[in-house]
Protein backbone atom coordinates (compact mmCIF):
# COMPACT_ATOMS: atom_id res chain seq x y z
CA UNK A 1 0.00 0.00 0.00
CA UNK A 2 0.74 3.54 -0.36
CA UNK A 3 2.14 5.44 2.33
CA UNK A 4 -0.27 8.26 3.88
CA UNK A 5 0.89 11.95 3.44
CA UNK A 6 -0.60 14.19 6.23
CA UNK A 7 1.87 17.00 5.36
CA UNK A 8 2.07 19.48 2.47
CA UNK A 9 6.09 19.71 3.03
CA UNK A 10 6.23 15.95 3.43
CA UNK A 11 5.00 15.74 -0.17
CA UNK A 12 6.72 18.43 -1.38
CA UNK A 13 9.91 17.38 0.41
CA UNK A 14 9.59 13.70 -1.29
CA UNK A 15 8.88 14.85 -4.88
CA UNK A 16 11.67 17.42 -4.41
CA UNK A 17 14.12 14.58 -3.60
CA UNK A 18 12.81 11.21 -5.22
CA UNK A 19 11.19 12.85 -8.82
CA UNK A 20 12.60 14.42 -11.75
CA UNK A 21 12.84 18.24 -11.56
CA UNK A 22 10.39 18.21 -14.78
CA UNK A 23 7.69 20.47 -13.13
CA UNK A 24 7.47 23.43 -11.32
CA UNK A 25 4.23 22.84 -9.50
CA UNK A 26 2.51 25.89 -7.54
CA UNK A 27 3.06 24.80 -3.91
CA UNK A 28 -0.37 23.01 -3.08
CA UNK A 29 -0.49 19.05 -2.33
CA UNK A 30 -3.69 17.96 -3.20
CA UNK A 31 -5.29 15.32 -2.00
CA UNK A 32 -9.07 15.02 -3.04
CA UNK A 33 -11.33 16.16 -5.68
CA UNK A 34 -15.25 16.39 -6.55
CA UNK A 35 -16.86 18.31 -9.44
CA UNK A 36 -15.25 21.77 -9.23
CA UNK A 37 -13.53 21.33 -6.10
CA UNK A 38 -10.35 20.23 -5.34
CA UNK A 39 -9.04 19.72 -1.39
CA UNK A 40 -5.56 19.98 -0.22
CA UNK A 41 -3.98 17.57 2.22
CA UNK A 42 -4.73 19.76 4.92
CA UNK A 43 -8.47 19.64 4.34
CA UNK A 44 -8.70 23.40 2.19
CA UNK A 45 -11.21 23.78 -0.64
CA UNK A 46 -9.77 24.85 -3.84
CA UNK A 47 -11.89 25.52 -7.28
CA UNK A 48 -9.98 24.15 -9.81
CA UNK A 49 -9.26 26.52 -12.89
CA UNK A 50 -6.96 24.42 -14.68
CA UNK A 51 -8.75 21.15 -14.90
CA UNK A 52 -5.99 19.12 -15.47
CA UNK A 53 -4.73 21.14 -18.56
CA UNK A 54 -8.39 20.31 -19.65
CA UNK A 55 -8.58 16.53 -19.18
CA UNK A 56 -11.06 16.84 -16.31
CA UNK A 57 -13.67 18.74 -18.49
CA UNK A 58 -16.46 16.42 -16.45
CA UNK A 59 -15.37 17.09 -13.16
CA UNK A 60 -13.49 15.39 -10.66
CA UNK A 61 -14.54 11.70 -9.74
CA UNK A 62 -17.10 12.05 -11.72
CA UNK A 63 -19.95 9.20 -10.26
CA UNK A 64 -20.84 7.77 -13.95
CA UNK A 65 -17.24 7.51 -15.07
CA UNK A 66 -15.80 5.82 -11.74
CA UNK A 67 -18.53 3.33 -11.51
CA UNK A 68 -17.64 2.56 -15.54
CA UNK A 69 -14.01 2.41 -14.67
CA UNK A 70 -15.05 0.53 -11.44
CA UNK A 71 -17.05 -2.25 -12.97
CA UNK A 72 -14.61 -2.44 -15.74
CA UNK A 73 -11.61 -3.03 -13.40
CA UNK A 74 -13.06 -6.23 -11.68
CA UNK A 75 -13.92 -7.86 -15.15
CA UNK A 76 -10.94 -7.52 -17.07
CA UNK A 77 -8.32 -4.44 -18.06
CA UNK A 78 -5.70 -5.17 -20.87
CA UNK A 79 -5.45 -8.09 -23.00
CA UNK A 80 -3.06 -6.44 -25.53
CA UNK A 81 -4.20 -5.97 -28.78
CA UNK A 82 -2.69 -9.76 -29.88
CA UNK A 83 -6.74 -10.59 -29.43
CA UNK A 84 -9.86 -9.06 -29.60
CA UNK A 85 -11.55 -7.54 -26.59
CA UNK A 86 -15.44 -7.21 -26.02
CA UNK A 87 -15.25 -3.42 -25.25
CA UNK A 88 -12.97 -2.35 -28.01
CA UNK A 89 -15.14 -2.48 -30.97
CA UNK A 90 -18.38 -1.07 -29.18
CA UNK A 91 -16.18 2.11 -28.41
CA UNK A 92 -14.65 2.27 -31.69
CA UNK A 93 -18.29 2.29 -32.96
CA UNK A 94 -19.22 4.77 -30.78
CA UNK A 95 -16.52 7.29 -30.54
CA UNK A 96 -16.55 7.10 -35.03
CA UNK A 97 -20.45 7.98 -34.84
CA UNK A 98 -20.00 10.90 -32.24
CA UNK A 99 -17.35 12.64 -34.38
CA UNK A 100 -18.79 11.61 -37.70
CA UNK A 101 -15.15 9.30 -39.01
CA UNK A 102 -14.84 5.85 -40.52
CA UNK A 103 -12.07 4.84 -38.10
CA UNK A 104 -10.49 5.36 -35.11
CA UNK A 105 -7.19 3.95 -33.50
CA UNK A 106 -6.66 4.44 -29.66
CA UNK A 107 -3.61 4.81 -28.11
CA UNK A 108 -2.89 6.69 -24.67
CA UNK A 109 -1.26 10.06 -24.26
CA UNK A 110 -2.24 13.13 -26.71
CA UNK A 111 2.05 13.17 -27.74
CA UNK A 112 1.02 9.42 -28.94
CA UNK A 113 -1.82 10.43 -30.69
CA UNK A 114 -0.07 13.32 -32.16
CA UNK A 115 3.04 10.43 -33.39
CA UNK A 116 0.39 8.38 -34.36
CA UNK A 117 -0.81 10.80 -36.66
CA UNK A 118 2.19 12.27 -38.22
CA UNK A 119 3.28 8.14 -38.90
CA UNK A 120 -0.34 7.91 -40.47
CA UNK A 121 -0.19 10.72 -42.45
CA UNK A 122 2.84 10.14 -43.76
CA UNK A 123 1.69 6.56 -44.76
CA UNK A 124 -1.10 8.32 -47.02
CA UNK A 125 1.42 10.47 -48.27
CA UNK A 126 3.23 7.96 -49.76
CA UNK A 127 0.71 5.36 -50.55
CA UNK A 128 -2.07 7.48 -52.19
CA UNK A 129 -0.30 10.96 -52.74
CA UNK A 130 2.49 8.89 -54.28
CA UNK A 131 5.13 11.40 -52.66
CA UNK A 132 8.96 9.74 -53.51
CA UNK A 133 10.34 7.77 -50.47
CA UNK A 134 11.11 9.94 -47.59
CA UNK A 135 10.06 13.65 -48.66
CA UNK A 136 6.99 13.67 -46.88
CA UNK A 137 6.37 17.17 -45.45
CA UNK A 138 4.11 17.91 -42.79
CA UNK A 139 3.25 21.41 -42.53
CA UNK A 140 3.12 22.82 -38.65
CA UNK A 141 2.97 26.63 -37.13
CA UNK A 142 4.82 28.81 -35.21
CA UNK A 143 3.87 28.43 -30.88
CA UNK A 144 2.38 25.07 -31.65
CA UNK A 145 2.07 22.51 -28.93
CA UNK A 146 1.65 18.65 -29.81
CA UNK A 147 3.07 17.13 -26.81
CA UNK A 148 6.99 15.98 -25.29
CA UNK A 149 8.11 13.40 -27.88
CA UNK A 150 10.96 13.77 -30.15
CA UNK A 151 9.38 13.98 -33.24
CA UNK A 152 6.44 16.21 -31.85
CA UNK A 153 9.69 18.77 -30.42
CA UNK A 154 10.88 18.76 -33.61
CA UNK A 155 7.99 20.50 -34.93
CA UNK A 156 8.40 22.71 -31.74
CA UNK A 157 9.29 26.63 -31.64
CA UNK A 158 9.67 26.78 -27.96
CA UNK A 159 13.19 26.72 -27.01
CA UNK A 160 12.15 24.92 -23.45
CA UNK A 161 10.96 22.12 -25.91
CA UNK A 162 13.92 21.87 -28.11
CA UNK A 163 16.91 22.91 -26.11
CA UNK A 164 19.66 20.47 -25.83
CA UNK A 165 17.49 17.56 -27.23
CA UNK A 166 18.75 17.91 -30.75
CA UNK A 167 18.72 15.76 -33.42
CA UNK A 168 15.72 16.59 -34.70
CA UNK A 169 13.74 14.65 -37.40
CA UNK A 170 13.72 16.53 -40.40
CA UNK A 171 10.39 16.62 -42.62
CA UNK A 172 8.57 19.76 -41.56
CA UNK A 173 7.68 23.06 -42.59
CA UNK A 174 7.14 25.49 -39.69
CA UNK A 175 4.47 28.30 -41.26
CA UNK A 176 3.18 31.44 -39.26
CA UNK A 177 -0.44 30.68 -37.47
CA UNK A 178 -3.37 32.21 -38.53
CA UNK A 179 -1.78 32.81 -41.78
CA UNK A 180 -3.76 31.87 -44.47
CA UNK A 181 -1.55 33.07 -46.79
CA UNK A 182 1.44 31.58 -45.64
CA UNK A 183 -0.27 28.00 -45.80
CA UNK A 184 -1.40 28.58 -49.27
CA UNK A 185 2.27 29.39 -50.34
CA UNK A 186 4.08 26.24 -48.61
CA UNK A 187 1.40 24.05 -49.77
CA UNK A 188 2.42 24.47 -53.18
CA UNK A 189 5.21 21.92 -52.47
CA UNK A 190 3.89 18.40 -53.98
CA UNK A 191 5.69 17.05 -51.01
CA UNK A 192 2.95 18.38 -48.42
CA UNK A 193 1.28 15.01 -47.07
CA UNK A 194 -0.20 17.36 -43.99
CA UNK A 195 -0.98 20.26 -42.19
CA UNK A 196 -1.18 20.28 -38.24
CA UNK A 197 -2.74 22.53 -36.49
CA UNK A 198 -5.11 23.06 -33.26
CA UNK A 199 -7.88 25.24 -33.54
CA UNK A 200 -7.01 27.11 -30.53
CA UNK A 201 -3.48 27.20 -29.28
CA UNK A 202 -3.95 26.08 -25.66
CA UNK A 203 -0.50 25.74 -24.53
CA UNK A 204 0.85 28.84 -26.54
CA UNK A 205 -1.73 30.76 -24.10
CA UNK A 206 -4.88 30.27 -25.62
CA UNK A 207 -3.96 32.04 -28.87
CA UNK A 208 -7.42 31.91 -31.50
CA UNK A 209 -7.01 32.25 -34.67
CA UNK A 210 -8.92 34.77 -36.80
CA UNK A 211 -12.90 33.48 -37.69
CA UNK A 212 -12.45 31.78 -41.25
CA UNK A 213 -9.20 30.38 -40.60
CA UNK A 214 -9.86 27.28 -40.19
CA UNK A 215 -12.46 26.62 -42.65
CA UNK A 216 -10.04 28.40 -45.14
CA UNK A 217 -7.59 26.16 -44.41
CA UNK A 218 -9.27 23.23 -44.93
CA UNK A 219 -10.62 24.51 -48.76
CA UNK A 220 -6.85 24.93 -49.01
CA UNK A 221 -5.74 21.45 -48.24
CA UNK A 222 -8.51 19.73 -50.07
CA UNK A 223 -7.47 22.21 -53.36
CA UNK A 224 -4.05 21.08 -52.52
CA UNK A 225 -4.47 17.04 -52.05
CA UNK A 226 -2.92 17.49 -48.42
CA UNK A 227 -4.88 16.02 -44.89
CA UNK A 228 -5.72 18.87 -42.34
CA UNK A 229 -4.53 17.39 -39.38
CA UNK A 230 -6.54 18.76 -36.20
CA UNK A 231 -4.75 18.75 -33.08
CA UNK A 232 -7.88 18.89 -30.53
CA UNK A 233 -6.34 17.32 -27.13
CA UNK A 234 -6.74 20.02 -25.51
CA UNK A 235 -9.65 22.33 -27.05
CA UNK A 236 -11.87 18.95 -27.61
CA UNK A 237 -14.91 17.55 -25.79
CA UNK A 238 -16.99 20.50 -25.20
CA UNK A 239 -14.05 22.82 -23.70
CA UNK A 240 -14.74 25.72 -26.18
CA UNK A 241 -18.23 25.38 -25.83
CA UNK A 242 -18.63 23.00 -29.01
CA UNK A 243 -17.65 19.49 -29.11
CA UNK A 244 -14.79 19.81 -31.39
CA UNK A 245 -13.67 24.03 -31.60
CA UNK A 246 -13.22 23.04 -35.05
CA UNK A 247 -16.82 22.99 -35.01
CA UNK A 248 -17.27 26.76 -34.28
CA UNK A 249 -16.14 27.27 -38.50
CA UNK A 250 -17.85 23.74 -39.63
CA UNK A 251 -14.86 22.43 -40.30
CA UNK A 252 -14.71 18.46 -40.64
CA UNK A 253 -11.00 17.74 -40.42
CA UNK A 254 -9.24 15.02 -42.43
CA UNK A 255 -7.13 13.42 -39.24
CA UNK A 256 -8.53 14.19 -35.90
CA UNK A 257 -6.77 14.01 -32.97
CA UNK A 258 -8.32 13.73 -28.97
CA UNK A 259 -6.94 12.62 -26.17
CA UNK A 260 -7.42 14.05 -22.35
CA UNK A 261 -10.59 14.78 -21.64
CA UNK A 262 -11.95 11.83 -23.71
CA UNK A 263 -11.48 9.89 -20.48
CA UNK A 264 -12.40 12.82 -18.10
CA UNK A 265 -9.32 12.53 -16.71
CA UNK A 266 -9.80 9.66 -15.45
CA UNK A 267 -6.84 7.62 -17.22
CA UNK A 268 -4.91 8.05 -20.40
CA UNK A 269 -6.81 7.72 -23.43
CA UNK A 270 -6.33 9.21 -26.92
CA UNK A 271 -7.48 8.44 -30.26
CA UNK A 272 -7.09 9.45 -34.25
CA UNK A 273 -9.74 9.49 -36.27
CA UNK A 274 -9.91 9.49 -40.07
CA UNK A 275 -11.67 8.17 -43.14
CA UNK A 276 -10.91 4.73 -44.99
CA UNK A 277 -8.77 6.14 -47.04
CA UNK A 278 -6.28 7.12 -44.97
CA UNK A 279 -6.40 5.06 -41.61
CA UNK A 280 -6.27 1.68 -44.07
CA UNK A 281 -2.96 2.47 -45.31
CA UNK A 282 -1.36 1.10 -42.01
CA UNK A 283 -0.96 -2.57 -41.99
CA UNK A 284 -0.79 -4.61 -38.92
CA UNK A 285 2.48 -4.41 -37.32
CA UNK A 286 3.13 -1.16 -38.79
CA UNK A 287 1.81 0.68 -35.41
CA UNK A 288 0.32 0.34 -31.93
CA UNK A 289 0.53 0.62 -28.28
CA UNK A 290 0.06 -2.25 -25.55
CA UNK A 291 -2.16 -0.18 -23.70
CA UNK A 292 -3.97 1.48 -26.67
CA UNK A 293 -8.14 0.36 -27.06
CA UNK A 294 -7.48 -1.59 -23.77
CA UNK A 295 -11.10 -2.30 -22.03
CA UNK A 296 -10.89 -0.21 -18.83
CA UNK A 297 -9.96 2.96 -21.56
CA UNK A 298 -12.53 2.12 -23.50
CA UNK A 299 -15.13 1.81 -20.84
CA UNK A 300 -14.23 4.91 -19.23
CA UNK A 301 -14.11 6.51 -22.71
CA UNK A 302 -17.46 5.53 -23.93
CA UNK A 303 -19.06 7.17 -20.18
CA UNK A 304 -17.07 9.91 -20.27
CA UNK A 305 -18.79 10.88 -23.50
CA UNK A 306 -21.78 10.22 -22.49
CA UNK A 307 -21.82 11.92 -19.72
CA UNK A 308 -21.08 15.38 -21.66
CA UNK A 309 -23.81 14.85 -24.10
CA UNK A 310 -26.14 14.03 -21.53
CA UNK A 311 -25.31 16.31 -18.78
CA UNK A 312 -25.73 19.60 -20.94
CA UNK A 313 -22.03 20.36 -20.68
CA UNK A 314 -21.22 22.37 -23.99
CA UNK A 315 -23.80 24.58 -23.24
CA UNK A 316 -22.64 25.19 -20.38
CA UNK A 317 -19.53 25.97 -21.58
CA UNK A 318 -20.39 27.95 -23.94
CA UNK A 319 -23.06 29.81 -21.63
CA UNK A 320 -20.68 30.38 -18.47
CA UNK A 321 -17.66 31.26 -20.77
CA UNK A 322 -19.17 34.10 -21.86
CA UNK A 323 -20.41 35.17 -18.26
CA UNK A 324 -16.75 34.65 -17.76
CA UNK A 325 -15.04 36.81 -20.41
CA UNK A 326 -17.98 39.57 -19.86
CA UNK A 327 -16.51 39.62 -15.93
CA UNK A 328 -12.58 39.93 -17.07
CA UNK A 329 -13.34 42.40 -19.61
CA UNK A 330 -15.01 44.58 -16.84
CA UNK A 331 -12.46 43.67 -14.13
CA UNK A 332 -9.01 44.38 -17.03
CA UNK A 333 -11.17 48.05 -16.80
CA UNK A 334 -10.78 48.37 -13.15
CA UNK A 335 -6.91 47.81 -13.37
CA UNK A 336 -3.88 47.93 -15.15
CA UNK A 337 -2.47 44.50 -14.01
CA UNK A 338 -5.07 43.02 -17.34
CA UNK A 339 -3.67 43.91 -20.52
CA UNK A 340 -5.69 41.00 -22.40
CA UNK A 341 -8.77 38.79 -21.95
CA UNK A 342 -9.13 36.50 -24.37
CA UNK A 343 -10.95 33.07 -25.15
CA UNK A 344 -13.86 30.62 -25.94
CA UNK A 345 -16.09 28.73 -23.97
CA UNK A 346 -14.61 27.53 -20.71
CA UNK A 347 -10.93 28.24 -22.43
CA UNK A 348 -9.70 31.69 -21.05
CA UNK A 349 -6.20 33.40 -20.63
CA UNK A 350 -5.82 36.61 -19.10
CA UNK A 351 -2.47 38.49 -19.58
CA UNK A 352 -1.11 39.57 -16.89
CA UNK A 353 1.60 42.76 -16.72
CA UNK A 354 4.37 42.37 -14.03
CA UNK A 355 4.00 44.93 -11.51
CA UNK A 356 6.61 47.54 -11.15
CA UNK A 357 7.82 46.09 -7.92
CA UNK A 358 8.03 42.96 -10.05
CA UNK A 359 5.21 40.51 -9.32
CA UNK A 360 4.26 38.25 -12.13
CA UNK A 361 1.75 36.07 -13.07
CA UNK A 362 3.55 33.44 -10.94
CA UNK A 363 2.70 35.48 -8.06
CA UNK A 364 -1.02 36.33 -8.82
CA UNK A 365 -1.57 32.38 -9.40
CA UNK A 366 0.18 31.62 -5.38
CA UNK A 367 -2.49 34.54 -4.25
CA UNK A 368 -5.16 33.12 -6.26
CA UNK A 369 -4.66 29.82 -4.04
CA UNK A 370 -4.41 31.56 -1.02
CA UNK A 371 -8.00 32.34 -1.96
CA UNK A 372 -9.08 29.42 -2.88
CA UNK A 373 -8.38 29.02 -6.94
CA UNK A 374 -6.19 26.97 -8.37
CA UNK A 375 -4.65 28.02 -11.92
CA UNK A 376 -1.33 28.11 -13.54
CA UNK A 377 0.82 30.44 -15.35
CA UNK A 378 2.06 29.99 -19.25
CA UNK A 379 5.09 31.57 -20.46
CA UNK A 380 5.59 34.00 -17.77
CA UNK A 381 2.82 36.69 -18.28
CA UNK A 382 -0.74 34.50 -18.93
CA UNK A 383 -3.00 32.77 -16.60
CA UNK A 384 -5.11 29.99 -18.05
CA UNK A 385 -8.81 29.86 -16.98
CA UNK A 386 -10.02 26.31 -17.75
CA UNK A 387 -12.58 24.94 -14.98
CA UNK A 388 -14.50 21.68 -15.84
CA UNK A 389 -17.66 22.19 -17.43
CA UNK A 390 -20.03 21.07 -14.47
CA UNK A 391 -19.36 24.43 -12.80
CA UNK A 392 -22.22 26.58 -12.38
CA UNK A 393 -23.71 30.21 -12.66
CA UNK A 394 -23.27 30.98 -9.10
CA UNK A 395 -19.92 29.13 -8.93
CA UNK A 396 -18.66 30.86 -11.86
CA UNK A 397 -19.17 34.39 -10.23
CA UNK A 398 -18.00 33.30 -7.16
CA UNK A 399 -14.82 32.14 -8.52
CA UNK A 400 -14.88 35.86 -11.25
CA UNK A 401 -15.53 37.63 -7.31
CA UNK A 402 -12.06 35.56 -5.90
CA UNK A 403 -9.72 36.65 -8.92
CA UNK A 404 -11.06 40.49 -9.00
CA UNK A 405 -10.57 40.18 -5.10
CA UNK A 406 -7.00 38.95 -5.84
CA UNK A 407 -6.16 40.93 -8.42
CA UNK A 408 -7.45 44.17 -7.30
CA UNK A 409 -5.54 43.71 -4.11
CA UNK A 410 -1.62 43.81 -6.44
N1 LIG B 1 -1.72 18.40 -28.02
C1 LIG B 1 -2.19 19.47 -27.36
C2 LIG B 1 -2.93 20.52 -28.13
C3 LIG B 1 -2.00 19.61 -25.99
O1 LIG B 1 -2.47 20.69 -25.37
C4 LIG B 1 -1.30 18.60 -25.31
C5 LIG B 1 -1.05 18.72 -23.86
O2 LIG B 1 -1.20 19.73 -23.25
C6 LIG B 1 -0.81 17.50 -26.02
C7 LIG B 1 -1.05 17.43 -27.37
C8 LIG B 1 -0.03 16.41 -25.34
O3 LIG B 1 -0.85 15.62 -24.58
P1 LIG B 1 -0.22 14.63 -23.49
O4 LIG B 1 0.34 15.52 -22.41
O5 LIG B 1 -1.36 13.79 -23.03
O6 LIG B 1 0.85 13.85 -24.17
Amino acid sequence: MISTISKSSEAIALEDHYGAHNYHPLPVVLAKGEGVFLWDVEGKRYYDFLSAYSAVNQGHCHPKIINALIEQAQTLTLTSRAFYNDKLGPAEKYICETFGYDKVLMMNSGAEANETALKLVRKWGYKVKGIAPNQAVILVVEKNFHGRTLAIVSASTDPDSTNDFGPFMPGYQIIPYNDVEALETALKNPNVCGFLVEPIQGEAGVFIPEEGYLAKAQALCTKHHVLLMMDEVQTGIGRTGKMLASDHEGVHPDVLILGKAISGGVLPVSAVLARNEVMLTIKPGEHGSTFGGNPLACAVAVAALEVIKNENLIANAARLGDIFRERMLALKAKTDLITIVRGKGLLNAVVIKPTKDGKTAWDVCVALKENGLLAKPTHGDIIRFAPPLVITEAQIHECCDIIEKTILEF
